[in-house]
């Protein structure tokens, strides 16, 4: 783990960087960080997460994980993670797993101390709930996500949902409107829902729409239970850095209370060694990373990225490949392409809302009341 060589040729180590030497140089941020967004998963790939966020200044975890992961978790992380309750997206029975049994299951979470309920309905559920036998059984206002809403609301937790995918997507793999929907269409469920349940909700990735600040204002301002994470480093780091730096700005000064930060780390043992292995094994997540020194630029590559995003005036390309841009524009772009990440800046008394006291009175004040 400490002193493993640098990978420099992987995808998320573009640029050759050191970056135990980079987290030096940034130092300790203003306050210790909260992340309220990550998937930590596996045996040994928290040992490697947990001495980058020690690194980068990461003392919260929260985290979406599977009930096999809680032993080797609490053990490397101790008291220091939290979950939050999510499907087993690998189960056998897919079906039972997505509707019922998610809804059975939040008992366990909670007994197990979630305090948040994941509400996953990215546009290409409907391809999941297709292959179930229904593209609209996972609507986020259908029937079956109102039973689990019902219980989870029932046993005292707050709603975290991921609503909608980069603009890039829906220029590409969600072409299709008459089954995807328009991008703006996927915010009428929520609406209702954030309406229809009045607890406190997060909604993931900058809403949903980091390339779209005036309608995230919007939302806001018609919501008072709705707060978003700044989660998916890449996403983040290719939208935000595209907007004036005084747009930016202007709204966290509006919504500064309401902005948490995340990373969207993926943790999984596949990342540790060629052998792929984990349920996840076959997905494209799996084959970010192949050994130890891997699996530490990958994790670390989000954190540099992103305080450098949030603190610096850095302009210039991202550290990680960014496979976007090829979807996009085939002709410009290669796999090893990178986005702009040009820093925020954001002044010290915004940075610690973002980095931690949004999440304290928010999440962790709902932990607090048991
Ligand atoms: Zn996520």
């Amino acid at each position: 783990m400490s002193g493993a060589p640098a990978s420099t040729n992987a995808e998320s180590n573009l640029l050759g960087l050191d970056y135990r030497a980079e987290a030096e140089r940034l130092g300790p941020p203003v306050t210790p960080i909260i992340d309220v967004h990550t998937h930590v998963h596996g045996e040994v790939a928290p040992e490697i997460y947990d001495e980058v966020r020690r690194l980068f200044g990461v003392t919260r975890t929260y985290t979406m994980t599977t009930f096999e992961s809680l032993p080797a978790l609490r053990r490397v992380l101790g008291d220091s993670i939290r979950l939050i309750a999510m499907p087993r997206f690998t189960a056998p029975d897919r079906l039972h797993a997505m509707t019922r049994g998610f809804t059975e299951d939040l008992a366990r979470w909670h007994a197990e101390g979630a305090r948040m309920c994941k509400f996953w309905t990215a546009p290409r559920i409907i391809d999941i709930a297709a292959s179930l036998g229904d593209p609209s059984l996972l609507r986020l206002d259908g029937a079956v996500r109102r039973e689990q809403m019902d219980r989870a609301a029932e046993l005292g937790m707050m709603f975290m949902a991921h609503i909608a995918d980069p603009d890039t997507w829906f220029a590409t793999r969600y072409k299709e409107a008459s089954v995807y929907g328009t991008k703006a269409s996927h915010y009428e469920a929520l609406e209702r829902m954030l309406e229809a349940y009045r607890v406190p909700w997060i909604v993931a990735h900058m809403g949903g729409w980091p390339e779209n600040l005036s309608f995230l204002s919007g939302l806001l301002d018609r919501h008072a239970n709705l707060h978003l994470d700044a989660s998916a480093t890449k996403w983040m780091v290719r939208e935000l850095s595209k907007h004036p730096r005084a747009d930016v700005l202007a709204f966290f000064e509006r919504h500064s209370g309401r902005l948490l930060f995340g990373s969207d780390i993926v943790t999984l043992d596949d990342h540790v060694s060629s052998a792929k292995v984990s349920p996840m094994a076959a997905g494209e997540k799996a084959r970010q990373a192949s050994s130890r020194a891997e699996a530490f630029d990958l994790y670390a590559s989000r954190y540099f990225a992103l305080r450098t995003m949030w603190e610096t005036t850095h302009d210039g390309p991202a550290p990680f490949a960014d496979g976007d841009l090829k979807m996009v524009d085939p002709a410009r772009f290669d796999d090893r392409s990178s986005a702009r990440l040009r820093g925020v800046a954001l002044p010290p008394g915004l940075l610690k809302r973002l980095y931690r006291e949004s999440a304290e009175r928010l999440v962790e004040a709902w932990w607090d009341r048991g």
